[in-house]
């Protein structure tokens, strides 16, 4: 009998046993302000859906169409045969939206990590990187074999006197900030950031994810929304969170976008992206592009469900941004939160170690403009009750 595979089981057993194990709810229904979770029907408090653009008719249509005219697969990577028509009119629409010189797109935004991080330093270089910067900018800088030097979150007198202290051993060096944090929803103090960079000569790269379509007018992302056009280097975004799809985008320098197409390892090796995922995408530029209604009505509902939140008694942590984390502490008490908030029909994770500091467990509410007040209102009702249940509120 073969032994070499035991070890697997026993870290499984470790992590069940210290409440770690992801146990994966299953969906059966489109994305929305309600969900089939398991079978049931839940008020979806989850989801990266910001703008409720996952199951919206315009770019639904967009994708069956794009599905009938070119099929289902690129057959191809983007340097060989896999770039259709719809790839460049998306990256030029892109660059038109964000007010940049050029983007490039991949296949999501982990993807586009992995290939701009290696792309722009190497083993002489260095990377200064915010401590809570995202697992796919931490693997990404792995990848490089550059320095990683983390400083201190959100902190640009810390990250000063790293690059003060450290740049001239190296060739070069890359500044990378997520731009909104993802478990906190704060947002990253890009304009001091940026003067550290331009004092230094470092080139600096915002990971947006979770500010595109979110922050800035009309969710033209966070170097709009700091007034830091053309400043910074590379803007990384995604389209799977509020543009509804999937993919990943780099916008910015024209010669950082060209270096990509000829450097950016997953756009050449790699399949491209569908078309019909892409004509998604572009139609969901569409719909920004015409109007703010669903920026708007991401914040106000955001902003409503945040005071209300509070005056209940919870403590919604740091947030500037719709991602409400509501700070309980306890792991365990987290959990039991969320299975009493899923017994009352309401969807929202708990997070813990390692996803979160230990100590600082909470769930985390994503709201979204799909969201209408009766929602909110029926989310709010269930947290005071839970609240209450389990002693964390009054
Ligand atoms: C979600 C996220 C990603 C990954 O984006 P995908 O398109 O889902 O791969 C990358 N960076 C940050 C900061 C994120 O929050």
């Amino acid at each position: 009998m073969s032994s070499k595979l035991d070890w697997i089981r026993t870290e499984i057993d470790e992590l069940k046993q210290s409440g770690l194990y992801n146990h994966i709810r299953t969906m059966s229904s489109a994305q929305g302000a309600w969900l089939v979770v398991d079978g049931k029907r839940e008020l979806n408090f989850c989801s990266n859906n910001y703008l409720g653009l996952a199951n919206h008719p315009q770019l639904i249509k967009a994708a069956k169409e794009a599905a009938d005219q070119y099929g289902v697969g690129p057959a191809a990577v983007r340097t060989i045969a896999g770039t259709i028509d719809l790839h460049k009119e998306l990256e030029q629409r892109l660059a038109q939206f964000k007010g940049v010189e050029a983007a490039i797109t991949f296949q999501s935004g982990f993807c586009a990590n992995l290939a701009t991080i290696p792309a722009l330093v190497g083993k002489e270089d260095v990377i200064f990187s915010d401590e809570l910067n995202h697992a796919s900018i931490i693997d990404g800088a792995r990848l490089s074999r550059a320095k990683i030097i983390r400083f201190q979150h959100a902190n640009a007198q810390d990250l000063e006197k790293q690059v003060k202290q450290h740049l001239g051993d190296y060739r070069r060096g890359l500044i990378i900030t997520d731009g909104v944090f993802s478990m906190d929803g704060d947002i990253a103090p890009l304009d001091e950031i940026h003067k550290v960079a331009q004092k230094y000569d470092v080139m600096l790269m915002v990971d947006d994810a979770h500010g595109e379509g979110v922050l800035g007018r009309g969710g033209r992302g966070i170097v709009d929304h700091f007034n830091l056009h053309g400043k910074v280097d590379v803007e990384v975004g995604t389209m799977s969170k509020a543009f509804g799809v999937v993919g990943g985008c780099v916008a910015g320098n024209a010669e950082i976008v060209e270096w990509l197409h000829q450097r950016g390892r997953p756009f050449l090796f790699s399949s491209a992206v569908p078309a019909s995922d892409v004509a998604a995408c572009i139609a969901a530029i569409d719909l920004l592009e015409e109007s703010t209604e669903l920026v708007d009505k991401l914040w106000s509902n955001a902003d409503y469900f945040k005071a209300e939140m509070k005056k209940l008694g919870f403590n919604t942590g740091v947030s500037t941004t719709p991602i409400t984390p509501v700070m309980l502490g306890d792991a365990k008490l987290a959990r039991n939160f969320s299975k009493a908030l899923y017994d009352d029909g309401v969807f929202a994770m708990a997070l813990g170690y390692p996803t979160v500091p230990e100590g600082k467990a909470r769930i985390r509410v994503m709201i979204s403009a799909a969201h209408e007040q009766d929602d909110l209102d029926k989310g709010l009702e269930a947290f005071a009750k839970v609240g209450k249940q389990l002693g964390v509120i009054a």
